[in-house]
């Protein structure tokens, strides 16, 4: 019997003020997965993601969390279910130091900060560091990092890569790879970088004006480039 995930998506239309920009979209997360949501600007990526994590509210369809009807529910009730959402701006503090960005996400059920630091060992010599200082890099592994201090089993992170050079995205891959095999979290990664997102995803989708052109394994997508293109700039 197929595994039930963590997420799953039928028939989600989502946009602004009763208008979709997101229409019909089907999607599933499982446990210890990693899966990339892929699209060109105003695909309709973030509108997607931010219903997901109950910033909006969806126009009509499904969006359940482990198999529970959840569409509507606001982001921080959702947060007590488990979803963490890191956003574009990633919502960080830059008077206060990493320890006090870590201290202050900690919860009950959740990580240590030392189990934390083992997880993400990069962070450690960022603890007394006022975030204000810190590099994009650094910046973006603490967003990560203060989201998984929550143990969540959904974590959805809205374009990692922004702002950032490609090196130091490669360098923050391997921590989604970590979160889904170590904490055996879902991971629904939002990307514009296409080649990036699938070196580390299991399996990804392709949105093109808000409908889902394409899904299938990353490593089948990387080897159909073409195929890839075409989804991308809306030519299916
Ligand atoms: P980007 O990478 O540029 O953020 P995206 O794929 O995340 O792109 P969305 O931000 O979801 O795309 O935008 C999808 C569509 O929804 C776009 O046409 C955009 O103009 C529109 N849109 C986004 N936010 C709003 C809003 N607050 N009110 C009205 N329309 C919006």
């Amino acid at each position: 019997m197929a595994k039930q995930p963590v997420l799953s998506l039928a028939g989600l239309s989502a946009g602004y003020f009763g208008t979709p920009v997101v229409r019909d979209l089907a999607l599933t997360v499982q446990r210890g997965e990693v899966i990339a949501l892929l699209g060109a600007n105003g695909a309709g990526k973030t509108t997607t993601v931010n219903t997901i994590g109950g910033l909006l509210k969806p126009i009509s369809g499904e969006v359940r969390l482990n198999g529970a009807s959840v569409g509507g529910t606001p982001a921080h009730l959702l947060a007590r279910k488990g979803v963490a959402l890191v956003p574009e701006n990633r919502a960080l503090f830059p008077g206060l130091t990493t320890r006090e960005h870590l201290r202050l996400a900690k919860s009950a059920d959740g990580l240590s900060q030392q189990d934390l630091l083992e997880l993400l060992p990069e962070l450690t010599k960022c603890l007394d560091r006022r975030v204000g200082l810190l590099s994009g890099g650094e910046q973006q592994m603490l967003a990560m990092g203060r989201a998984l201090m929550a143990r969540p089993t959904l974590l959805i992170i809205d374009e990692m890569s922004m702002g950032l050079a490609p090196v130091i995205v490669e360098r923050l891959l391997p921590v989604l790879r970590r979160a889904a095999e170590d904490l055996d979290t879902a991971v629904l990664l939002v990307e514009q970088h296409v080649s990036l997102a699938l070196q580390v995803a299991d399996r990804a989708y392709v949105l093109s004006h808000g409908r889902l052109v394409l899904s299938g394994h990353a490593a089948s997508l990387r080897e159909d480039r073409e195929l890839l293109r075409k989804s991308y700039m809306g030519e299916l």
